[in-house]
């Protein structure tokens, strides 16, 4: 088993922070994991699972031994009488894997188009965009024990998806602060394969603003999977930095839920909030609006920067391959400020949504 030392991590976080992996070692099946935990030396050490890089900020040399995820492999594995269901290694790309769904005629995934990543970790924060989840076309996955080395097969309850939220980012440690979630698999599961059920009945999932203006545009009432993959393309290129242009890991922080009572009294503070109620009666805040009513778009901590075009970015100034690019702890100051200037000024936590490493 190749254990890499000293490796630079810059091309593997897409924030393109610059630190060390201590030691890295890169995973292609689980028997690779099998070899490392039969090592004495490795068996025991603690370990962090890499995928893309795409939703983490490195705050210095990474300790931890790094598990980088190469699992390839997509194929259908089987179909019920609603569902294809296709299985895919976990480190294959993510946006790549959606193409592919395409082209081979299952559809569902289109409006998740152009996520950055690996799918091995689209359940840890069960992505989603343009109004469908990963838990909308979730079947199972295969994972490893990190600590006994032991396989186990996962559904969608037990994984207990939420808003950008899975058992996967719960402490395994019973803690105060998890309330009645179930105990976590953090630091503990290695995803190896993840299973998709993709409609057979295909209907395009609508209500956007930003696809409604292009169903406009192209005349067009009723698009088809590829139309829309492609409009998912076009808006979210006109819309985010390209990270390996201007680095960044997406949205930094989630969007807040409260109570009817809270929202009313941020109305009472600003009539122009950004807000949506959920079916269940609570109501979603926009927290890239907040953070551009306290007027952070365009600010900057060193090289660690408020994207202009939306406030719930923040963006590397600095170089995407050199030494002068954000370091973790800019990036960290800069949310921490944005995160009291919020809470001063409308009464809300803005919770990270990256994995601060
Ligand atoms: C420009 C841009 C746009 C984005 N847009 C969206 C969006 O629209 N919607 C959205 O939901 N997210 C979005 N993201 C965030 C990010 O792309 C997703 O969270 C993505 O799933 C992260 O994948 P990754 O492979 O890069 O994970 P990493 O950043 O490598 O890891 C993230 C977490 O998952 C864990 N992990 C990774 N792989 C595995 C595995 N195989 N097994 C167990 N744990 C694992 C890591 O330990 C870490 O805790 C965006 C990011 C960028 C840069």
């Amino acid at each position: 088993m190749l254990v890499e030392k000293n490796l630079p991590l810059q091309p593997f976080n897409t924030f393109h922070i610059v630190a060390k992996a201590h030691a890295l070692v890169r995973i292609h099946d689980e028997a690779d994991v099998q070899g490392l935990l039969n090592e004495p030396v490795w068996a025991t050490f603690p370990k962090f699972v890499l995928g893309g890089g795409s939703n983490v900020v490195l705050t210095g040399d990474v300790k931890p031994l790094v598990l980088k995820v190469e699992i390839k492999g997509r194929k259908l594995v089987g179909e019920t009488a609603k569902a294809f269901i296709v299985e895919v290694g976990a480190g294959e790309n993510w946006h790549e894997f959606v193409a592919w769904t395409l082209a081979e005629g299952y559809f569902g995934l289109e409006n998740m188009a152009l996520i950055p990543g690996t799918v091995g970790a689209s359940p840890v924060q069960n992505i989603g965009a343009y109004g469908v989840e990963l838990q909308d076309r979730f079947d199972s996955l295969d994972a490893i024990d990190l600590h006994t080395g032991k396989l186990f097969t996962l559904n969608a309850a037990q994984c207990a998806f939420g808003y950008r939220d899975s058992v996967f980012k719960h402490s395994s440690v019973a803690n105060e602060y998890e309330g009645q979630k179930p105990i976590g698999l953090k630091d503990r599961a290695l995803i190896l394969r993840v299973r998709f059920a993709l409609p057979k009945l295909w209907k395009p999932v609508l209500g956007y603003a930003d696809i409604d203006k292009k169903m406009a545009e192209h005349a067009c009432l009723k698009p088809t999977a590829q139309q829309l993959f492609d409009w998912v393309c076009e808006i979210r290129r006109a819309k985010l930095p390209n990270p390996d242009v201007m680095g960044n890991v997406g949205s930094f922080f989630k969007n807040p839920t409260v109570t009817p009572e809270q929202c009313e009294d941020i109305i009472a503070r600003d009539p122009k909030v950004v807000h949506y109620v959920l079916a269940d009666g609570s109501v979603k805040l926009a927290a890239g609006w907040l953070i551009d009513a306290c007027g952070w778009r365009g600010k900057s901590v060193g090289q660690a920067g408020v994207f202009e075009k939306q406030a719930l970015v923040l963006v590397n100034r600095g170089s995407v391959s050199g030494p002068d690019a954000a370091t973790g702890g800019e990036v960290m100051t800069l949310a921490k400020a944005i995160q009291t200037s919020v809470y001063e000024r409308f009464g809300i936590l803005l919770e990270t949504e990256p994995v601060v490493v």
